[in-house]
């Protein structure tokens, strides 16, 4: 990043600056098809995750709008990013005849499989399907390979949220199946700022930021090179650690957890039964409420977050939870411990240690 800082150049440039600037650009791209295993040439840089899944929503309906075969039907899993359900219900309400449809999860939080075929079965018209591969409160992996199997029979496009599970799992069965994927730098040890949407040669795409020619027309504006130069290491660091780093991952929040249920036996791990991103554990207990526990926590060196993100200060309901059939005031109490590629044995034994110490305090209130 500090190089491509340092060199400066716009890769659009035919001098040597600029030559060298596109050296690294194509460079990042490489690594960042190679997370994937995609075609360098489907790599389209965008400002981050959001930028992209909002570009594969709206660029595959402009698309298909334009070149044939227009989609009329629009289903999203009920547990989306919001990137993914804010711009949905964007583009269904400016596409003419564009049917958004929300499709359940089932109570550990996965896809329910049977009503997503239900709904592609039903009704009429070219469909687009959008499942995340895993979810950011969760860490639920979603059954992808299924979905992309009822999509394919129903000849739906498919839009893959890879954002979380990127550098955290292999990708490149997902990617295979995927007609659009979303990435963004910062889930994978890249900085704020970068991202990508991979969009299958051949699937239904128009640009949504026009101008110049940068991205093969596919998405206007210089582009953002030092963000993306760090993008592309992060993409090759996560790629060849993903064998070591994952099984460390999953000991550490596996310890977690066990020493959270050996202190509160009545502990509910949401997605506890399905396939969960290794590093990732979303818990509730009930007498600990999240908006007090996270300052509690805070004030002891630990970093946590609630179920979903809080805005303002403000800890908001979590759409995912609800999804999953929580009840609400368990939702409330709902936090979310993440590990990383920092993270030891110690800090996970340090937070253990202030959840004792928060639950001691909650059990003698209740009392
Ligand atoms: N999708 C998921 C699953 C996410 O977790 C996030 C960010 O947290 C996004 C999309 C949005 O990505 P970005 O912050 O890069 O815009």
């Amino acid at each position: 990043m500090l190089a491509a800082l340092d060199a400066g150049g716009n890769p659009s440039s035919v001098h040597a600056a600029g030559r060298r600037a596109r050296a690294t650009l194509e460079r990042a791209r490489d690594a960042v098809a190679a997370l994937t295993g995609a075609a360098a040439g489907d790599v389209v840089f965008t400002s981050g995750g959001t930028e992209a899944l909002a570009l594969a929503l709206g660029g595959a309906v402009a698309g298909t709008a334009e070149g044939g075969g227009r989609i009329s039907r629009l289903f999203v899993s009920a547990v989306e990013h919001p990137a993914v359900l804010a711009n949905a219900a964007a583009v269904a309400k400016r596409a003419v005849g564009l049917r958004l449809e929300t499709v359940p999860v089932t109570v550990e939080g996965t896809v329910d499989l049977e009503a997503l075929g239900l709904c592609l079965r039903e009704g009429n018209g070219r469909a687009l399907v959008a499942v995340m591969a895993a979810n950011n409160e969760t860490g639920v992996i979603q059954p992808i390979e299924q979905v992309a199997a009822l999509a394919k029979d129903a000849g739906a496009l498919l839009l893959v949220d890879g954002v979380q599970a990127a550098g955290k799992i292999d990708l490149k069965t997902i990617a295979a199946a995927a007609d659009y994927l979303a990435l963004s730098a910062h889930k994978l040890g890249g900085p704020s700022g970068a991202g990508a949407l991979i969009v299958r040669e051949g699937a239904p795409f128009a640009p949504q930021i026009l101008g110049g020619g940068q991205e093969k027309r596919r998405r206007a504006g210089t582009e953002n090179l030092s963000g993306i130069a760090g993008f592309g290491a992060a993409a090759s660091a996560a790629a060849g650690s993903l064998a070591t780093e994952v099984p460390r991952l999953a000991a550490l929040r596996d310890r977690f957890e066990r020493g959270m249920l050996a202190l509160l036996p009545d502990l509910v791990i949401f997605g506890a039964a399905a396939p969960r991103l290794a590093n990732t554990c979303l818990f509730a207990w009930a007498p600990m409420k999240a908006e007090t526990a996270l300052m509690a926590l805070d004030l002891e060196g630990v970093m946590v977050s609630s179920g979903a993100a809080c805005s303002s200060g403000k800890v908001a309901r979590s759409h995912v939870l609800e999804a999953m059939g929580v009840p609400e005031d368990l939702a409330a109490s709902a936090l979310r411990v993440s590990f990383g590629w920092t993270s030891r044995e110690d800090d996970g034994d340090a937070a253990l240690s202030a959840f004792e110490k928060l639950a001691r305090r909650a059990s003698a209130r209740a009392a």
